[in-house]
């Protein structure tokens, strides 16, 4: 059986559990980080710890872990569970207290996480996705990476029924994000997505992606774009911790460009990878 981690303890699974008073339970009142493993390393670990401390200054919960302490359970679940390529997830919700809107006095938040095996190196999907666009039914703070997913869960799953690994969601028409991923668009060799803002999640893999453009010559533009730009696109990716790069092929069945993974997206793949690889290195 895995091993979690809760509450400062190490425990299996089957007793790795929370109160039916526990905010996240009854509010989703708490914010999660998941860092991707690969070569039984966490990768970016430092950059995803960075934007959790950011999540919990902005809800107001106490960061009674820290970085450091962060760090060393990661790492622990990944060697105590044999993880070579995988995940880690992590939540901090705002603890246990009788139901009551506001913020309790004195709650101790409530920590956890664990780690799961998936192959993100030779992901399966890296030969492009289908994506299925549905509006997007957010709130308006979306650069806090809140575990109130509901609208994702609504998401992704209208995406599965269409037979799509991801949902394009937009606003107007304007792309916001997929349902756990940012989403990007190439055209005339240069690659685009939207610029932050509350509107969005700051991704990691976004920004590293970024990096890796500006590093190979590729030109970048932080601008939004429209579905309708999506689906004229040369090509079209979307970019997660979990799923680094990977092509969208097709657009609620039409397919992007010539509808198999376009040149520009196989190198930032390629680039993200080697990054990746050299960075979990022994
Ligand atoms: N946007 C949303 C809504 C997400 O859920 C995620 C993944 N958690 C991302 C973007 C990508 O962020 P990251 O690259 O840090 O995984």
């Amino acid at each position: 059986m895995r091993t979690c981690w809760i509450n400062g303890a190490y425990v299996p699974e089957a007793e790795a559990a929370v109160p039916i008073f526990d905010r996240g339970l009854l509010f989703g009142d708490g914010v999660y980080e998941v860092a991707a493993v690969m070569q039984g390393r966490l990768l970016d670990a430092d950059l995803h710890l960075v934007r959790l401390a950011r999540s919990l200054r902005e809800v107001g919960i106490a960061d009674t872990v820290g970085a450091a302490q962060w760090l060393e359970v990661m790492q622990a679940l990944v060697s105590r569970n044999g993880i070579v390529e995988g995940l880690v997830y992590l939540q901090v919700t705002r603890g246990v207290a009788e139901r009551d809107f506001v913020f309790p006095q004195g709650a101790t938040p409530t920590v956890f996480a664990y780690a799961r095996p998936k192959r993100v190196s030779d992901d399966p999907n890296a030969a492009g996705v289908a994506v299925h666009v549905t509006p997007d039914l957010r709130w308006a703070r979306r650069d806090i990476k809140s575990v109130s997913l509901l609208a994702q869960v609504l998401a992704k799953e209208a995406a599965k029924a269409h037979g799509c690994f991801e949902a394009m969601m937009h606003e107007d028409g304007v792309v916001t994000e997929g349902g756990s991923s940012n989403l990007w668009i190439v055209t005339d060799g240069a690659v685009q997505t939207r610029p932050l803002s509350s509107k969005l999640l700051a991704g990691i893999t976004r920004d590293v992606v970024l990096q890796v453009a500006a590093e190979a010559g590729i030109p970048v533009r932080e601008r939004a774009f429209t579905v309708e730009q999506a689906r004229g696109a040369a090509e079209c990716f979307l970019t997660s911790a979990t799923n680094f790069v990977l092509p969208i092929v097709s657009i609620d069945g039409h397919p992007v460009g010539s509808g198999v993974a376009g040149p520009v997206t196989e190198r930032l793949r390629a680039g993200y990878l080697a990054r990746a690889r050299a960075l979990t290195a022994g």
